[in-house]
Order: structure tokens, then sequence, then C-alpha cells
């Protein structure tokens, strides 16, 4: 048994800390809970098949981390009986043009050889996707992913908590000591910059607006992958988050902007044309970064270990991250080669 401090609590850090203490550590977690924390403000899709991103190694871990979650939900829910937020009712990617929507089929339908947990992929036509999601406008047709999935972000690092304090876990909710016990685990996602490692963590600032569909009819909808980087997910009762906007900062303001409001709100209205909205809130959130838009995960000495730069997919590859440094920190055989985010350097395209 070893003793590892664990600096933030947000996925990353709730995880790292959840998957150690089952492998048998003492643990002890410090956290701010600051404003703007990631996984506070994340409406949380998992569906990384569909992405036209091409880096590798960005694309093995958030596969093996969307294959890990339906057993770790199980799992998590069996030991805390408390909801987690997840839900997998699939995910449909829109298109205007039909053209465009063959190839995207073709494109992401290949990726099922190596990932047969996508379950089945096909091409909606614009009536079949009202069938799915009666609140959307008819002028989309789309391409449907039956493993597509999402999770609140609040819900699950709650849910986290309550499994590692049962399990003997110490949480503290404030910044920790200046001395710190055993090794020490930094997941202190935007905030990383405090702490001068390298690399370097930067943020973007991400706004969402959650908005009230009303109409009587309470329907249960998949995750959807709209035009450009703009997703809508249902988040409870005719309850929807649509998102997100993009902004490099160095500040930690969180406090809503009102052109990214207006901006949010005339999407809202373009998706879902004959539905009456109510606004309910605006969430902001600071994704980190490093340089290379991929996670880092390795020490920075021998008793300094660094998990940062989840970006837009943390909390897809969050719970798979957790467990698999827990593994390696425990000696352990790792399913991911965590040599692959060690890096500093070359850069990892
Ligand atoms: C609007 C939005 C939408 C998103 N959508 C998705 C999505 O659809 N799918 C997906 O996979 N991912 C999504 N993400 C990304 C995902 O939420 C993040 O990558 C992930 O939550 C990062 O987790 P983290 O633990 O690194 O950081 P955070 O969640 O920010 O947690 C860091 C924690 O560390 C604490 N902390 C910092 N410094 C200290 C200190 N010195 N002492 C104590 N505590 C400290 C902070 O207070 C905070 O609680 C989204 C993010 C945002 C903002």
């Amino acid at each position: 048994m070893s003793q590892f401090t664990v600096i933030g609590g947000g996925i990353i850090g709730a995880s790292t800390a959840y998957h150690l203490i089952k492998q048998g550590h003492e643990v002890t977690v410090y956290d701010r809970n600051d404003r703007g924390n990631a996984t506070g403000a994340s409406a949380g899709i998992i569906n990384p098949w569909v992405s036209q991103r091409r880096n590798k190694k960005w694309y093995r871990l958030v596969t093996k981390a969307a294959r890990y979650y339906p057993g770790f939900i199980g799992q998590l829910e069996e030991e805390t009986d408390s909801e987690t937020g997840y839900t997998r009712r699939g995910s449909i990617s829109l298109f205007k043009d039909d053209d465009v929507l063959e190839l995207a089929f073709n494109r992401i339908s290949k990726k099922k050889t190596d990932a047969p947990e996508m379950g089945e992929v096909k091409m909606l036509s614009r009536e079949e996707v009202k069938d799915y999601h009666p609140h959307l406008s008819d002028k989309y047709s789309g391409v449907y992913v039956e493993g597509g999935a999402q999770v609140k972000g609040a819900l699950l690092r709650d849910s986290l908590k309550k499994a590692f304090i049962k399990a003997g876990g110490t949480w503290i909710d404030k910044n920790p000591p200046e001395t710190t016990e055993g090794m020490t685990i930094y997941a202190t996602g935007a905030w990383g910059s405090e702490q001068g490692f390298k690399p370097v963590i930067t943020h973007q600032r991400s706004e969402v607006l959650h908005f009230k569909v009303e109409e009587a009819e309470v329907v249960k909808t998949p995750v959807v992958m709209a035009l450009g980087p703009i997703y809508i997910v249902e988040m409870g009762d005719n309850e929807f988050a649509i998102g997100t906007t993009h902004q490099k900062t160095e500040s930690y303001d969180d406090s809503p902007s009102e052109e990214n409001y207006q901006y949010l709100r005339g999407l809202a209205e373009r998706y879902f044309p004959d539905s009456k909205l109510t606004d309910i809130r605006m969430m902001v959130g600071f994704k980190p970064y490093t340089r290379d838009f991929l996670p880092f995960i390795g020490h920075v000495d021998e008793n300094t270990f660094v998990i940062n730069g989840a970006g837009a997919t943390g909390l897809t590859a969050g719970p798979f991250i957790g467990h698999e440094v827990a593994r390696f920190l425990s000696g352990e055989e790792t399913d991911l080669d965590l040599s692959d985010y060690s890096y500093v350097e070359p850069e990892n395209n």
C-alpha cells in the first residue's frame, strides 16, 4: 500500500482517487471546486467515433475510454446506489447535404470494425431524424450511432466522491497544505498553470445554454451532433443544453457573455423552430489544454505526477484515465501505453 495526495477533484482527480483507493492505497483528495471547473459545466457527450480528428493517440484513448464506460458505471451505481448521470440513447450527427451525409456514413461505419460497441450505425432521412427527436427542425438528415451516450459531469463526480469516501478515502474541500503525504498527483484542470509544470496548461472558455421546451409531452432523445462544433443534449424532462462556444483566454471570469447567449439562443431557435423555448441558465466552464491538444499523463519528478489537458473530451476519457493511472502507479500492466502521453517533446501529431 502506498500513500497518495490528489490535488483537484474534477473528473480526472476524482476518477484517479477512486481507482487508487480500489487498489488498496491510502488516498487524500484536496479540491477547491473553483467556479468554472470543466466537469461541473459540461454536458458530457461520449461519442468519439464520429469525430474527424485524426490524431491516433487521442483516438486510442477516447475509444478505449468509451468502451470502459458501461461497466464502470454499473460498478459505481452498485456501490453508491446513486445516479451517475449516464444515459446511452445513441447519437445523431446532422447533415444538410445528402452527398456529405453519405460520405460521413461511410467514414463512421468503417470505425465499427475496431469498435463494435458503436452498435448499429445507419443513415436517417429527414423524417426519421424527427422520429428520434420530434423537437428538431426537419431540415436535416443524419447518421445514427447506437452506442452514443452522455453523462452529466457534476453528477458523475459526486458519485465518484461518494464511492471514494465509502471505500475509506479522505476528501477535503479546500486548498492542500504546503506539504503533502506520499506521491502528489496534480489534476488541477485549467488551474494547472499555477503549478508551472511542463507542458504548459492553457484553457479555453466554453459556454452552454440550458433551455426548456414548453410542451406537455416529454420525449427521451439521442445526443445531437449538430453542424460545426455545436451539440444538443437532453438534460432532463424537456430540458436541453446547446453549446459550445470556444474562446482562448487567460481569465477565470465565469460570468456568461451576452454575445454568446444571443448566439446560442439563435441556434436553439434554429434547431427547434416549432417549439416555445424558455431559458434556464448559461453555464461557463474552462477546458484545459496542452499545446498538442493531447492530455499529459506522467511524472514531473519521482514524487510528483500530473494528469491534465483533457480538453474537449475529458469527460469521455476521465474514468478510463483514472483506471489506467491507478494500475500504472500500483506497478500493474496497463491497457493504454501511458508513455504516449508522458511527452514534453517532440510534438505529438
Ligand atoms: C462546456 C463544456 C462542455 C464539455 N463537453 C464535453 C463533452 O461533451 N464530452 C467530453 O468528453 N468532455 C467535455 N468537456 C470537457 C471535460 O468537461 C473536461 O475535459 C474535464 O471535465 C476536465 O476535467 P479536469 O478534472 O481536468 O478539470 P476540472 O473539472 O476543471 O477540475 C479541476 C479541479 O481542480 C480544482 N483545483 C485546481 N487547482 C487546485 C488546487 N491548487 N487545490 C485544490 N483544488 C484545485 C478545481 O477547483 C477543480 O475542481 C466539456 C467541457 C466544458 C467546459
